[in-house]
């Protein structure tokens, strides 16, 4: 009886809130009913290596998309993302990006870990975030990878390392370029510092968004060549085009 008033006091004080839309919530979650149901899940099947959803007609045997059958060489193991780029995911992410709404950041790495549930069977050792270069750290203040690997680490009890993986050239936001471009817009502008605490480790990418994979790629190369054992990246959206 006492524990329900509180609880009845304590929302009266503080409503508990869509992390979206901020409507009030009724219901035990972080989002409204409505906000829930506007986003779109990646669910099976989806490529088992990189993630990436099959539709009905190109779905086979080996469950691998067109890119992963072809076995074009690529740098990961495993790759998952929880959300579609839409309009709905796009919102919530620019919201946790740019106006400081950092308290979702909860609820966008319990998607990550929902995401990336084949890769923590696999094995993970060490959770890295895709770094921002320190000039745009200074101006933006956090790096929102930063704060899903923080959250994700809680989550799945396992170590974050912020600092071995280095963005040593400034860039061009990837946003401002298509293709080609980006790929090039980011070549060679990671490293990793103190590369004798990562070797032999699986270590776990985290970033927001997934476009065209040219980020996380050049990552995923730099920690390679620094000897990790295995690559795997999970982000919170992807588009998939
Ligand atoms: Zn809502
Ligand atoms: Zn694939």
């Amino acid at each position: 009886m006492i524990k329900q008033f509180f609880k009845f006091l304590l929302e009266s004080v503080l409503p508990r809130r869509c992390r979206k839309c901020g409507q009030i919530l009724t219901e035990e979650g972080e989002l409204c009913e409505h906000c829930l149901s506007e986003l779109n899940f990646i669910y099976p099947p989806y490529c088992r290596k990189c993630g990436y959803p099959l539709t009905n007609e190109n779905v086979n045997s080996k469950m691998l998309c067109a890119s992963c059958l072809s076995k074009k060489r690529t740098p990961f193991r495993l790759i998952r993302s929880a959300l579609y780029y839409d309009e709905a995911s796009k919102n919530l992410i620019l919201a946790f990006k740019f106006m400081d709404k950092t308290e979702n950041a909860h609820l966008l790495a319990a998607m990550l870990k929902v995401a990336a549930e084949d890769i923590f069977a696999k094995g993970v050792d060490v959770i890295i975030p895709v770094p921002l270069h320190y000039s745009r750290l200074l101006k933006r203040k956090y790096n929102q990878s930063a704060l899903l690997a923080k959250e994700l680490g809680k989550y799945s009890g396992i170590k974050v390392d912020y600092t071995s993986l280095v963005r040593h050239k400034k860039t061009k936001p990837q946003v401002e370029f298509s293709g080609h471009e980006r790929i090039k817009n980011v070549k060679d502008v990671f490293s990793v510092a103190h590369p004798g605490n990562l070797v032999g480790k699986r270590i776990l990418l985290v970033d927001d968004v997934l476009t065209t994979g040219s980020t996380l790629k050049e990552c995923a190369l730099a920690l390679k060549k620094a000897g990790v054992l295995s690559v795997d990246a999970v982000t919170v959206a992807r588009v998939c085009g």
